[in-house]
């Protein structure tokens, strides 16, 4: 019996990727608009050949410590820690080295390999804020737990870049969010080209570049295949794929729903096509989205995972998460090749978190 057109499509385009080759914008758009549930399987399968290729079974762990939270200047629609929006969110401002260093321990005892410390607000330049947090990066740096990551908004001056990269910076985090040709519709503070900008600017300065989006936001099958291709075009060392949690008083929370989990591992499997090479990492939603069907996120060529809390959310257990891992018989990267620890219950990174809140 011959396949059906898209069963054929999918065969073809895992060869050719699996050969070296290239999914362009068209194709990857036929994937996200035709394969549906009889074929998801088919899409999937191949995700997960193409993963083991050119991946292999080590999966990325990491975690995030929302170091700064609320009161950001900017208007990015998604976003719970817009001054613009009415969320109901803790806000806190700068946490002290100690609570950075606490919760770096406490990552490294669930497994993760990094910890980012996340600040809401548009960016960093050159002053007494950037002196803090080249405070809070050395200490996690030099504790030397885990690596030290951030995600620090906007940077436009060089200095800034060299000053993290000197205090131990290992990767900076900054998302394309959506699409270029829909970034305007999502964001209006900044622009796309701001974005492209920082993320040059950290790779000038010799750190690691963690760059992805969010998918679920209204954006076209279309503009979900553009985001993919253009963050192969970014080349960063690990893709951070986000599913939107849809938070009340937010722009994006108000107009949609969670996508379907079904459609959120075709989104996983088809970025998998497109990024053959690179670390995906399944991040924000991944609860309120898959939800049961989380742990398939493997097979459908996730390649990474964020355990504990997210920024404004909670997230799965770690021992849930770590147990997932070894049930697919998959194996944890640690960031000194070291056995991994026994995970530690969620809740205390929480409670160190709290003590430092304004
Ligand atoms: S810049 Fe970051 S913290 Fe500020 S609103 Fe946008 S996503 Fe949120």
């Amino acid at each position: 019996m011959s396949l059906s057109p898209i069963r054929s499509f999918i065969t073809e385009l895992e060869a050719r990727v699996l050969d070296g080759g290239e999914v362009s914008v068209d194709e990857a758009t036929r994937l996200l608009e035709e394969v549906g549930r009889d074929e998801l399987l088919d899409l999937m399968a191949s995700a997960d050949r193409i993963r083991r290729r050119f991946v292999g079974d080590e999966v990325h762990v990491c975690s995030i410590l929302n170091a700064k939270s609320g009161r950001c200047s900017e208007d990015c629609g998604f976003c719970a820690q817009s001054a613009r929006f009415k969320t109901g969110i803790d806000e806190y401002a700068l946490v002290d080295p100690e609570t950075a260093v606490t919760a770096a321990r406490e990552a490294a005892g669930n497994g993760a390999e990094a910890l980012g410390l996340v600040a809401a607000w548009r960016g960093l330049s050159v002053g007494p804020e950037l002196d803090r947090v080249t405070e809070l990066v050395a200490a996690v740096s030099e504790d030397g737990s885990v690596h030290c990551d951030a995600s620090l908004g906007l940077i436009s001056d060089p200095e800034v870049a060299r000053r993290l990269k000197q205090a131990g910076l290992h990767t900076y985090n900054h998302n394309l969010e959506t699409a270029r040709s829909r970034f305007g519709e999502v964001c209006g503070t900044h622009g796309w080209e701001d974005r492209t900008r920082t993320i040059e600017l950290v790779r000038e300065a010799g750190m690691h570049v963690c760059s992805g989006g969010i998918v679920g936001m209204g954006e076209t099958a279309r503009q979900r295949a553009e985001l993919a291709c253009e963050l192969r075009e970014l080349d960063p060392d690990l893709v951070p794929l986000n599913f939107l949690n849809p938070v009340d008083g937010t722009p994006e929370g108000e107009a949609r729903e969670p996508m379907s989990p079904t459609e959120a591992l075709k989104c996983i499997a088809v970025f998998r096509f497109v990024l053959p090479k690179h670390h995906i990492m399944v991040a924000g939603g991944r609860e309120v989205v898959l939800k049961s069907l989380s742990p398939l996120m493997y097979l459908a060529g996730a390649s990474a995972n964020m355990v504990g809390n997210y920024l404004t959310t909670g997230g799965a257990s770690p021992e849930d998460d770590l147990a997932v891992i070894a049930d697919m018989e998959l194996a944890l990267r640690t960031a000194d090749g070291a056995p991994p620890p026994t995970p530690r219950p969620a809740a205390s990174m929480a409670e160190a978190t709290s003590e430092a809140r304004s």
